[in-house]
């Protein structure tokens, strides 16, 4: 197993990669603060987290999640003297969907025979941002600014990217995935291909080629586009579908087959595309 340890991407600008679901944070030093994006899964990460930035510096830790799923943001728990920031529609999905999010992890971890992180996890207090935002919006670390970014709907109806302009870098949490495909049980599969591209042409994120996934490889602008295509791609092949009077899950998820989407993703995506037309 490879050592788990935060890589420079751009001067001052940290990847931390983890071997559980290939989940990336970053972290960027500015002269008075440091900004830390999201905090893993439950509060031992968090905590595990936290020693690691640690390790790096002693500056105020800022946080952002870039949406409610838990292994962005149960970790918030190590970082509760922290400023935490998210996006507005961020705070409510976490109310509404916390408990449900840590049922099914705790399930998932007793079926496969890790008792000892099902606890971690039912022990693991829901710490919320308190910071929100609904627009784009500056943070000044110190020497550098880096940008909150809210291009639309896409992953979930909350995910905020963050760009780091003096360094090209913009961490897109899960609206960028690498390695698997896009995750899309909670995502908006007609809007997702919008809003990257509005994310694209962002002024702090237009000219950025250091792109980082919430889980998998650092990919660059071309592999975003790449993305977006791929997306508005299966988007048009829903609406073609759902205009054709297509009602069930199997056909439309039929639909998108042949852009070397899993069955399993075409199956959620249909679901959510069934959901969102009622
Ligand atoms: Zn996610």
């Amino acid at each position: 197993m490879a050592e788990v340890t935060w890589r420079s991407v751009a001067p001052q600008v940290y990847v931390r990669r983890h071997e559980e679901l290939n989940l990336n944070c970053g972290l960027v030093l500015g002269s008075e603060r440091a900004l830390l994006v999201d905090t893993r899964s439950y509060h031992q990460h968090g905590m595990e987290l936290l020693e690691s930035v640690r390790e790096l510096t002693d500056l105020e830790i800022v946080v952002v999640n870039t949406h409610a799923h838990y292994d962005h943001c149960f970790g918030n728990s190590a970082f509760r003297d922290s400023q935490i920031y998210a996006h507005a529609g961020m705070l409510d999905d976490l109310i509404a969907t916390a408990e449900d999010q840590r049922s099914q992890i705790v399930h998932h971890l007793r079926a496969t025979d890790r008792e000892e992180m099902a606890q971690g996890f039912e022990a693991t207090e829901i710490v919320p941002p308190f910071y929100l935002v609904d627009q784009d919006t500056e943070i000044d670390l110190g020497g550098r600014r880096v940008t909150l970014l809210y291009a639309g709907r896409g992953h979930t109806d909350h995910d905020l990217a963050v760009a780091v302009p003096d360094a090209g870098v913009v961490f897109a949490g899960d609206l960028v995935e690498e390695g698997a495909d896009p995750h899309m049980e909670d995502c908006y599969p007609q809007e997702w291909a919008a809003t990257l591209l509005a994310l694209l042409a962002k002024p702090s994120a237009e000219g950025a080629d250091i792109w980082v996934p919430g889980h998998g490889d650092v990919v660059d602008a071309a592999y975003v586009r790449q993305q977006a295509a791929l997306l508005s791609t299966l988007a048009a092949r829903l609406a073609e579908a759902l205009a054709g009077g297509a009602a069930a899950v199997d056909t439309l998820a039929h639909a998108g087959r042949g852009l070397g989407l899993q069955d399993e993703t075409l199956r959620d995506a249909a679901v959510r595309a069934l959901e969102l037309r009622r």
